[in-house]
């Protein structure tokens, strides 16, 4: 549909207080000063040492940022998208990171089906691809694990080992000696970064940092 029709029918608002704004996606700058908290994850020791680039979060878990990213994941609307999309943008801004590569998180084949998509993929590929890093789906899930929820930390420490390998369609030379930016909507215990941060340094990968759009530690 033409823009303009669509914003006379739809118009722009803030994703997270709905004031009116110039365009479809845009943040007032209220919201954004409030929820735009790009800050560096503390991690424990084994991870800082595999994750050598940091893990970086752009937001709080909380509020409307959680809202979003929690009705983006189960529905995947375009105009969440909009809005997470130029969050993410503003946020890799700050960040200025390098990189050769983004990577998302894996969703096992199953939930893939179900879900219809890798939400970390979607979510990312256009920021990355303003900044001229492209994304590939390099890792997957070898296998099932259960949700991480309601487990305990070694339970869920014991479900993914092992869950992640270098995806058979990708060339290993696409990994290797390179520098990879690992990618999730948003890290809990940060055991899905650290195992599929495994499977990338397996893979032969130089460097990596990770980034999640949020997190509830701060
Ligand atoms: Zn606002």
């Amino acid at each position: 549909m033409l823009s303009f029709l669509w914003d006379f029918l739809f118009p722009p608002h803030c994703p997270g207080c709905e004031a009116y704004v110039e365009k479809q996606g845009q943040w007032c700058s209220d919201c954004i000063e409030k929820m735009l908290q790009v800050h560096r994850l503390p991690v424990e020791l084994e991870m800082q040492q595999l994750i050598t680039g940091g893990v970086w979060a752009l937001g709080v878990y909380e509020g409307k940022l959680r809202d979003l990213i929690r009705n983006y994941k189960y529905n995947g609307k375009a105009h969440l998208l909009q809005g997470l999309h130029s969050f993410i943008e503003q946020g890799l801004d700050q960040l200025k990171l390098q990189g050769d590569m983004a990577v998302p998180v894996p969703l096992y084949k199953d939930k893939l089906k179900q879900r219809g998509f890798n939400q970390s993929e979607r979510l990312f590929r256009q920021p990355f691809a303003n900044m001229k890093i492209p994304m590939a789906e390099a890792l997957e899930r070898s296998r099932d694990t259960k949700p991480q929820y309601g487990l305990q930390a070694r339970e869920r420490q014991d479900n993914l080992k092992n869950a992640f390998q270098l995806n058979r369609s990708c060339d290993v030379q696409a990994v290797q000696g390179k520098e990879i930016i690992l990618v999730d909507d948003i890290m809990t215990t940060g055991a899905t970064l650290h195992f599929c941060s495994e499977a990338l340094q397996k893979a032969g990968a130089k460097k990596i940092t990770a980034v999640v759009i949020a997190s509830g530690r701060k």
